[in-house]
Order: C-alpha cells, then sequence, then structure tokens
C-alpha cells in the first residue's frame, strides 16, 4: 500500500476540487430532487461520456478516488484530472445504485488503462529503480542476472543471492512509466555510483584524487565537508564516488582442491647391517586428498574462502629403512703375513706405540685400509714414521700406516675396508722392510691387536 505525501498532495487536492466543486452545485440541485422524490434518483459516473456506474452519493465516489490515490505509487506523479469522471444526476431506484467504493475505484481502473495502469515496482535498497507489468517479470529479470553471475562460475555447487535490499510492490503507475522486461533487465546490469572510503597516498592532492575519481574537486572537499584550505594528509581517508554494480552478488561455491600428503620415513637400526649401509624395505608413496573450501565472492572478487572438509582418498605409505649400526672391523693391514716383529707396549729403550709386522720378503708387499675411511694425511719423508698414511675412520678412530715404500692415495680420499693404499718400505727410523700399524682412539694411541679380535 502506498502513500502520498508532501507537494503531491496538495497537487491532487487541488485537482479533486476542480471535480468537487460542480459537485456541491450538483448537490444542491440533487437536495432540491430529493425534497421532490427522494427514491428515485441517483448520480451517473461517466468515463469519457460513457456511463459506468451509478452512486449513491458523492461520498462513496470521494471514498472510490480515494482508495484509488492510495493505490498510487509513491514514486508516481499521475495527475488525476486526466481522468475523464463526471458525475450527473441520473433517475435510479435504490437497488441500481452502488454504494461500495472499492467496486467503483476499480470501474476507474479498468477504464482508464491508457492513464493508469497497476504495475509492480522494484525497489533497490529502498529506491525505486524500475516498474514492470508483473511480478513474475521482474522476478524472472532478477533471477536472469544471479543464474548469469553462477554460469561465470561454472554454475557447479554454488548459491547467488543478492546483497542489497529487494522488494516488489505492488502500484498504480502511469501507464507510460511501465518498463519493457529488455529495460528492466538492462536497469538492472547498470553501473551507479556508490560511496567508497580512499586513503590518501603520498603526493596526492585534492584536485589529483577527483581527477582519479572523475569527480569535480568543489564536489569532493564538500562531500567530505572541507573547504579549498583544508590540507589532506597521507594515510587518511576521503569519502569518494566510484562506480560500481547497482546490484551486488554475493556468490557462495563449495570449491575441492585435490592435495598430495607427504609419506613418513621409518627408521629401524639393525645390529647385523654394518654401520653406515641403509636398506630401504618399502619406498614411500604420498597419499591423496580432496580438501573442500567454502569461498565467498562479491560481484566477482573473492573476499573469503575458508576449509569446511577434508577427506583422504588415498593413505600414504610409509618409507621403511634399516640403518646398519654394526661396526666394522679391523682387517689385517698386511696380506702377506700376521707376523709381528715387536707388539704394543714397553720396549728395549722406551714404549712401542703400535705393532710391527714384518717377515722375509715383504719388502713392496701391499698395505691396505684396515677400515674403510678418509685418508686424513699423506706425509713423505725419511725421518720418523718415513712414508705414511693416516686414515680416519667413521666410528671416530684412526689407523697409521708408516715406513711406506711407496704411497698410493691422496689426502681427502675416501678408501674402502681391503683397498690398498701403500707398500711395506723401511722409510724413516727403521732397522728393516717392516709396517709399523697404530690404531688411535681420540688421538690415544691404543694396542692393535685387541681391536682386530672385535
Ligand atoms: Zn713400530
Amino acid at each position: 500500500m502506498y502513500f502520498r505525501s508532501g507537494n503531491n498532495q496538495k497537487k491532487e487536492k487541488s485537482i479533486i476540487k476542480k471535480i468537487s466543486l460542480p459537485f456541491s452545485a450538483l448537490l444542491i440541485f440533487m437536495t432540491t430532487i430529493t425534497y421532490w422524490n427522494s427514491k428515485n434518483y441517483g448520480l451517473a459516473l461517466e468515463y469519457g461520456g460513457q456511463e459506468i456506474a451509478t452512486l449513491s452519493d458523492e461520498k462513496v465516489y470521494e471514498k472510490a478516488e480515494n482508495l484509488l490515490r492510495s493505490q498510487i505509487a509513491p514514486e508516481e506523479k499521475v495527475e488525476l484530472d486526466k481522468f475523464k469522471t463526471c458525475l450527473k444526476l441520473t433517475p435510479a431506484s435504490e437497488k441500481q445504485c452502488c454504494k461500495q467504493p472499492e467496486v467503483i475505484k476499480e470501474k476507474i481502473i479498468e477504464k482508464s488503462y491508457e492513464v493508469l495502469s497497476p504495475g509492480w515496482s522494484l525497489y533497490v535498497d529502498d529506491k525505486a529503480i524500475a516498474v514492470g507489468k508483473s511480478k513474475e517479470e521482474i522476478n524472472r529479470a532478477l533471477e536472469e542476472i544471479l543464474e548469469k553471475n553462477k554460469s561465470s562460475f561454472g554454475s557447479l555447487n554454488c548459491t547467488a543471492e543478492f546483497e542489497n535490499k529487494i522488494e516488489i510492490k505492488k502500484g498504480l503507475f502511469s501507464t507510460e512509466k511501465i518498463q519493457p522486461y529488455e529495460t528492466i533487465k538492462k536497469i538492472l546490469n547498470s553501473k551507479v555510483k556508490k560511496t567508497f572510503l580512499y586513503t590518501v597516498q603520498e603526493e596526492d592532492t585534492i584536485v589529483s584524487i577527483a581527477e582519479k575519481f572523475n569527480m569535480e574537486p568543489s564536489k569532493l572537499l564538500s562531500f567530505n565537508n572541507r573547504t579549498k584550505e583544508d590540507s589532506v594528509n597521507c594515510g587518511e581517508k576521503l569519502k569518494v564516488l566510484k562506480d560500481d554494480n547497482l546490484l551486488c552478488i554475493k556468490l557462495i561455491q563449495t570449491q575441492l582442491e585435490k592435495n598430495l600428503i607427504p609419506f613418513e620415513t621409518i627408521e629401524e637400526e639393525d645390529p647385523m647391517l654394518e654401520k653406515g649401509k641403509k636398506i630401504t624395505l618399502q619406498e614411500g608413496i604420498p597419499g591423496e586428498e580432496t580438501i573442500f573450501y567454502q569461498v565467498e565472492y562479491k560481484n566477482g572478487e573473492e573476499i573469503s574462502r575458508k576449509e569446511i572438509n577434508r577427506e583422504v582418498t588415498l593413505n600414504p605409505i610409509c618409507k621403511e629403512i634399516k640403518l646398519g649400526t654394526k661396526l666394522q672391523k679391523y682387517a689385517w693391514p698386511v696380506p702377506y703375513t700376521k707376523n709381528i716383529t715387536s707388539p704394543f707396549g714397553p720396549r728395549i729403550g722406551g714404549y712401542h706405540y703400535g705393532i710391527d709386522i714384518a717377515l722375509n720378503g715383504i719388502n713392496g708387499k701391499e698395505i691396505i685400509a684396515s677400515k674403510s675411511g678418509v685418508i686424513e694425511k699423506v706425509s713423505l719423508g725419511n725421518t720418523g714414521y718415513g712414508n705414511h698414511v693416516i686414515i680416519n675412520h667413521e666410528d671416530g678412530t684412526q689407523t697409521l700406516y708408516a715406513h711406506c715404500k711407496e704411497v698410493n692415495v691422496k689426502t681427502g680420499q675416501t678408501v674402502n675396508q681391503g683397498e690398498k693404499i701403500a707398500l711395506v718400505g723401511t722409510t724413516g727410523q727403521s732397522t728393516g722392510p717392516h709396517l709399523h700399524f697404530e690404531v688411535r682412539v681420540n688421538g690415544i694411541r691404543k694396542d692393535p691387536s685387541k681391536f682386530f679380535k672385535q
């Protein structure tokens, strides 16, 4: 239901007066007639010269007109004097006279189609935007916009709705104001100026900001209750007008994402396996999961995304490996002989910090790495240990091979257990071809013969 207010009412009143004035005269005339025969007269309501109803009295017409006025959409400015109504005294029995204003109102509407038509007004955020001939037509145009938005997202798993307050109200409108479907659609898809907050950047001026938003500088100032003398500072916020869609569409879509789940690695120590060795029992296989997100868009722009569910479609398979912990034994460094000519310990003239291995024909025989490791030092010379090699082993120990005839490795080189590193000789402080062999634990020389037993 619509209500008239302000100027329009004033205007209408004057229009009604125009129609009503002759009634006063008519009333006097009627009263006179009634005096003669009170039961045989009524008022004939004519529209465009055609009689459309017989009324019992003038009040019925007034009420009908008030009803009509109340139905006219507030944004409409229909001039009631466009109605070609006219009341005439006519002979009529009481039965023939209509006393229902509602019926009279409908008859006037029916006859005044070229002036006034029933229609539906679309309000967006309390503002009248368009007028259609039916509610269904407006709804269809709105629905089409939502569908178009949804289809731009593939129409899958999504819902769309307007953020705006949408109302469709029935009313009477000037017939020429009723808009065709295509026009309504065009209006709904149009852009409007909306207020936004702009954060002032460095080097911005009122003029440059106004230019950026296609506004008059004076308008920008008044819009923000400012004068030319006021300065703008970097970081403060100003209200600006920017083109935006008339309708704001909120679209919520459920989206899914496939994700790989990394596998874990389980390490198991194996005392039967040599230290440093690794055996893969099971290769790791990553799993798969599907993550469901609820994504919200406003006019096509993503504004939020939250995870709503996670489904594991394939469990990962752990990688299983065996790690050797068994320490490598010390190999005898001269395959040629196991003959010890001088053991570890005190001896005449001092203390022997290694073992001497010698036998006839040992000169030039192979010396092998007692354990795998990295060559720490190769020293060549004819004093002390003579040509000698020191190897660092993984367990933190070192082995030393002295008095070599020649050395076949270089510092930094990795050697495996049993690999040839040098030849037996008698360089340095030596009385004949032999290998002086030492084992050092944390720099302290220990009895090598004990290490071969491990
Ligand atoms: Zn020695």
